[in-house]
C-alpha cells in the first residue's frame, strides 16, 4: 500500500460529470485529484448534446473553442415522428429567446472525443488526473468520508485522502452506497436499448441534416444521430418484454426492429453496419432510469449518472451530468473557502439538481403518451416549467436544458446581446460598404470577429453566467451563484 497524500477534493470518474466538477474546483485554486479506471479515449453512449452544455457549462469550463475545433456535427434541434401526427415534426433551438443567436445549437459528439476534450481541459486547469486507476473503496474518519482506496494498472494499491470525495463514476457506481443512499428505479421507464453504428446512412433534408431524428414504432422508439457526414449512431429503445429477443440474438433483434420501423429502414437503405473497432458491435443497456434517495453525505457528493438518470429520449444525460457537476463545484468551493456551511451548500446542490431532474422526469412521463399531438406536448412543457413563455418556447427551453431558474437572468443578457449586435452593426457600417472601408478587409474582419465573440460570450453567460447566477435564490434566504458562477453566496436583499 503506497503512502497517503492529501487533496482538497478527489473526483472518481473521468466522464463529463467528473471533468466538470474537477475543473471548476481547480479553477478556484483547490488541489484536485481525478481518478479514472479506464485509459482514455474510452467508449461511452450519450452522443446528442444540449445547448446548455455546449454554451453554458462549456463556456465556464473554457472548452467552447476546443469543441468548435473538433468539427462535431452541428445540431440545430430535433426531428420527431412521435405522437398522433403521422408526419415528422421539427423543433429548432432558435425559437427560444434564451438561446437566440450564436448559442442556438448543440453538437452530436463521438463521446471518445468529447470526454477526452473535457478530461484534457481538467489537466490544463491544474487537476491531477490519473487514468487506469480503479477506485475500490472509500476511507472514513470521524463519521465522514475522508478519501479513497484505488488500484493502479499494475495492481498496486493506493490510499489518498481529501476533504471531499465526488462520486462521478456513472451508472455502474458502487460508491454511492457510502452516502447511505438507496437507488430507486423508475416503475414507469423500464426500457432497454439496443444500439450500433452505421456508415452511409441518409441525412434529413437541409437545414435539419444535423438534427437527432427520433422515431416511434410498435416496440418503442429509435434514435438516429448523425455523428459525421457518413457515421450514424442508431439505437432502438424498447419495452422490457422485448428483452428476451434482444438478449438471445441482438443481431437478429436489430434487423427485426429496423424492419418494423419504415422511416429508419429508409434512412438505412444504403448503409452498412460498422463491425470493427470501438463501434463494431451492438450494445445493450437496461434499467437506466433511477434516482438515489440522497445525493450527498458528510465528505461525499454524487454527480451525474452516479446520482440519477432518466430515459434518454430528450438527450438530457450529459446535461444533467455537467449541470450537477457545476452545482457540486459551487458547493465544494463555497465550503472549502469558508463562505457557506456544508449543510447549506450541499442542500442547495441537491435541491437544484432534483428540481432539474424532476422537470425532465415529469415531462417525459407525459411525452410517452403517444395519443397526443406535438401541440399538446408543447403545452405540457409549459405546464411543467411554469413559465410565461409560449408553449413551443417552453418546450424548446426544457429540451435545450435552459428551463431551470438558473437561467432566469437570460433576459438581461439578451438585452446586452442586442446592444452588442447593434454595436457590431455600427462597427461594420463604419468600415464602409462591404465592410472594407479604410480599415481594410482584415481589420474589419477582426472587429466583426471580436464583436461576434463578445456577443456569443454574452449569450453563453446568459445560460449560466453571472447574470443568471446573481438572480434570486430558489427561496427566501437561499443561496445564489457568485459573480463568476463558481461558488454560492448568501443572497443580499438590499
Ligand atoms: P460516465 O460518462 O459514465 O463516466 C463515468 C466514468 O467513471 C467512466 O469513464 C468510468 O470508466 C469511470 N469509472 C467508473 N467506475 C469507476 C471507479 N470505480 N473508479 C474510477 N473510475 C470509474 N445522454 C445525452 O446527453 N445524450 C444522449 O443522446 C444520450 N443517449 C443515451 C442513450 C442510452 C441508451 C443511455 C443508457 C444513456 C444515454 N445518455 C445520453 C446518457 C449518458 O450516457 C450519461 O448520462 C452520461 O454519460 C453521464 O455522464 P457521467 O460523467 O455521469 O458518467
Amino acid at each position: 500500500m503506497n503512502a497517503q497524500r492529501r487533496f482538497d477534493v478527489i473526483v472518481v470518474g473521468g466522464g463529463p460529470a467528473g471533468s466538470t466538477v474537477s475543473t471548476l474546483v481547480a479553477k478556484r485554486g483547490h488541489r484536485v485529484l481525478q481518478l479514472e479506471k479506464e485509459t482514455f479515449p474510452r467508449y461511452q453512449i450519450g452522443e446528442s448534446l444540449l445547448p446548455a452544455t455546449v454554451h453554458g457549462i462549456g463556456h465556464l469550463l473554457g472548452v467552447t473553442d476546443a469543441l468548435r475545433r473538433a468539427s462535431f456535427t452541428i445540431k440545430h434541434g430535433g426531428t420527431f415522428r412521435w405522437g398522433s401526427n403521422p408526419e415528422p415534426w421539427t423543433f429548432d433551438f432558435a425559437v427560444s429567446r434564451r438561446m437566440a443567436g450564436p448559442t442556438a445549437h448543440a453538437y452530436q459528439v463521438e463521446r471518445m472525443k468529447f470526454d477526452q476534450i473535457l478530461l484534457d481541459n481538467a489537466r490544463d486547469n491544474g487537476v491531477e488526473v490519473r487514468e487506469n486507476s480503479h477506485v475500490v473503496d472509500v476511507l472514513r474518519e470521524d463519521g465522514r468520508i475522508s478519501g479513497v482506496r484505488y488500484r493502479d494498472g499494475e495492481g498496486g494499491e493506493h490510499r489518498v485522502e481529501a476533504r471531499y470525495v465526488v462520486d462521478a463514476s456513472g451508472n455502474t457506481s458502487r460508491l454511492y452506497t457510502h452516502t447511505g443512499a438507496r437507488r430507486e428505479y423508475s416503475q414507469f421507464f423500464r426500457n432497454l436499448a439496443l444500439f450500433g453504428y452505421y456508415e452511409g446512412g441518409r441525412r434529413l433534408p437541409k437545414p435539419n441534416e444535423g438534427n437527432i431524428f427520433t422515431v416511434a414504432f410498435d416496440h418503442g422508439w429509435f434514435w438516429y444521430i448523425p455523428l459525421s457526414p457518413t457515421l450514424t449512431s442508431v439505437g432502438a429503445v424498447v419495452q422490457r418484454d422485448a428483452a428476451s429477443l434482444v438478449q438471445g440474438d441482438p443481431e437478429e433483434a436489430m434487423r427485426r426492429f429496423i424492419d418494423a420501423c419504415p422511416r429508419i429502414r429508409e434512412m438505412l437503405a444504403n448503409a452498412t453496419r460498422v463491425t470493427e473497432g470501438p463501434y463494431g458491435r451492438l450494445r445493450v443497456r437496461k434499467d437506466w432510469s433511477y434516482c438515489n434517495t440522497a445525493f450527498w453525505s458528510p465528505g461525499m457528493v454524487l454527480v451525474g449518472d452516479a446520482a440519477c438518470f432518466v430515459d434518454p429520449v430528450f438527450s438530457s444525460g450529459v446535461h444533467l451530468a455537467t449541470y450537477s457537476g457545476l452545482l457540486a463545484a459551487r458547493s465544494l468551493n463555497a465550503v472549502l473557502e469558508g463562505a457557506v456551511d456544508e449543510d447549506s451548500a450541499f442542500r442547495e446542490f441537491e435541491k437544484r439538481y432534483r428540481s432539474e431532474y424532476g422537470r425532465f422526469y415529469e415531462f417525459l412521463v407525459g411525452f410517452y403518451d403517444m395519443n397526443h399531438s406535438e401541440d399538446s406536448y408543447f403545452w405540457q412543457a409549459r405546464k411543467v416549467s411554469n413559465t410565461a413563455e409560449t408553449d413551443i418556447q417552453s418546450f424548446v427551453e426544457l429540451v435545450g436544458g435552459v428551463a431551470s431558474d438558473e437561467f432566469a437572468g437570460a433576459a438581461l443578457a439578451r438585452e446586452r446581446f442586442a446592444a452588442a449586435s447593434a454595436e457590431m452593426a455600427q462597427a461594420v457600417s463604419a468600415t464602409g460598404p462591404g465592410g472594407r472601408g479604410h480599415f481594410g478587409a482584415a481589420r474589419s474582419g477582426a472587429v466583426v470577429g471580436r464583436l461576434m465573440e463578445q456577443s456569443a460570450a454574452l449569450q453563453a453567460r446568459a445560460l449560466l453566467g453571472p447574470e443568471a447566477g446573481e438572480g434570486k435564490p430558489l427561496e427566501p434566504g437561499g443561496l445564489a451563484a457568485s459573480a463568476d458562477g463558481l461558488s454560492w453566496v448568501r443572497y443580499d436583499h438590499s
